[in-house]
């Protein structure tokens, strides 16, 4: 009898960890991304040298961190993870710093978010490999210079715009994770129903990929809820038929809209009558953090042309209209419900 597990978060975790490929080979897509990254390691490896430091850039869920893993791991280096908000001090950068091996990577997600002191620190430690501390205070203070470990940094974000350009410009490798086809997907889907030993059919495989807006981590989450209904509603395997009465019950529409998509789309049409609204408005309207709709929602929505950015604010287009049937709400300016 297969062991029986109640939920937990580290259940989950657990199950992310072995969703998650470990080597070049098993990470599908970004075909032109893992070449480079793939020569780049063997170069350096062969030249028996560290990397350049890399910037991975992209929407949340498109593989950053997994990929970064994989390099390190191709080069036989440990790494190490942290986030640009979680480095609040120059003393905090210093410490991490401070506690690298020769070759070992260094992974600072979100890296558009650290503090500008911590980055100007990170300037010379990326480029000589030092570290300046001052020590003390006013005209008697002094500093000293620490000598780091080559190491290499690789940073992730979803904002590349908002990072500075004397850091962009010390990444000598600066990639874009673009989102993902559905054949991509459909690959990836299949290949975590395997490492989940869930049986799913080509056309079931396809649906939820259709329906994952581009992005791995959302068909993996798909594929487990999907996997609920197949084994509590059906006979547990993932027929076409099966991942579509399950994706409809979470209110996934064809084209992977969720509510939240529904939510943001219906406030710019219904309550700003199409537009234009500004980011921190919308937001507000419906109870959502501006930056989980710019970074979460809005590619997409952006990506599928319903909705459009102008200087004075994002605006639902014809196809969202068309999308959900308002064609001639525009012109008749009276209430519906999406
Ligand atoms: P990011 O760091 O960009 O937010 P992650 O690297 O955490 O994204 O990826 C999210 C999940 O999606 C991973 O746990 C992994 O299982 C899956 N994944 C991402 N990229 C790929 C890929 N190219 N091939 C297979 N699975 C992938």
């Amino acid at each position: 009898m297969e062991e029986v597990r109640s939920y937990s978060p580290e259940f989950d975790e657990e199950i992310e960890q072995k969703l998650r490929p470990s080597r070049f080979d098993d990470y599908i897509g970004q075909d032109k991304v893992k070449e480079n990254m793939q020569v780049f390691v063997e170069a350096a490896l062969g030249r028996g040298e560290t990397l350049d430091h890399v910037l991975l850039y992209g929407q949340p869920g498109l593989g950053k961190t997994t990929l970064s893993a994989i390099i390190a791991s191709a080069m036989g280096a440990n790494l190490r993870i942290t986030t640009g908000p979680a480095i609040e001090r120059p003393g905090d950068i210093a410490a991490i710093l401070n506690d690298l091996n020769e070759g070992d990577f260094l992974f600072i997600d979100e890296i558009h978010r650290l503090p500008r002191t911590v980055e100007e620190m990170l300037y010379s430690a990326m480029e000589d490999f030092v570290f300046d501390i001052i020590i003390g205070k006013g005209p008697g203070a002094r500093s000293i210079r620490l000598e780091l470990p080559r190491f290499t940094l690789i940073g992730a974000t979803t904002r590349i715009g908002l990072l500075t350009a004397p850091l962009r410009d010390r990444f000598g490798v600066v990639h874009h994770l673009e989102p993902y086809g559905v054949a991509d997907l459909k690959k990836i889907v299949t290949r975590s129903a395997n490492v989940l030993n869930v049986e799913i059919e080509p056309c079931g495989a396809e649906e939820i990929a259709r329906r994952a807006r581009g992005t791995p981590r959302i068909v993996n989450r798909l594929l487990k809820r999907v996997r609920d209904f197949a084994q509590v509603k059906f006979d547990g395997i993932i027929t076409e038929e099966v991942a579509v009465s399950s994706l409809d019950k979470l209110e996934i529409d064809k084209l992977g809209l969720d509510s939240v998509d529904k939510k943001i789309l219906r406030a710019i049409i219904e309550k700003f009558g199409g537009g234009p609204v500004g980011l921190d408005t919308l937001a507000a309207s419906i109870d959502e953090e501006p930056g989980t709709l710019e970074d979460v929602a809005e590619p997409y929505l952006l990506q599928l042309g319903f909705i459009q950015r102008t200087p004075r604010g994002r605006t639902a287009t014809n196809l969202a209209y068309s999308h959900f049937g308002l064609e001639n709400f525009r012109e008749s300016g009276g209430q519906m419900t999406l």
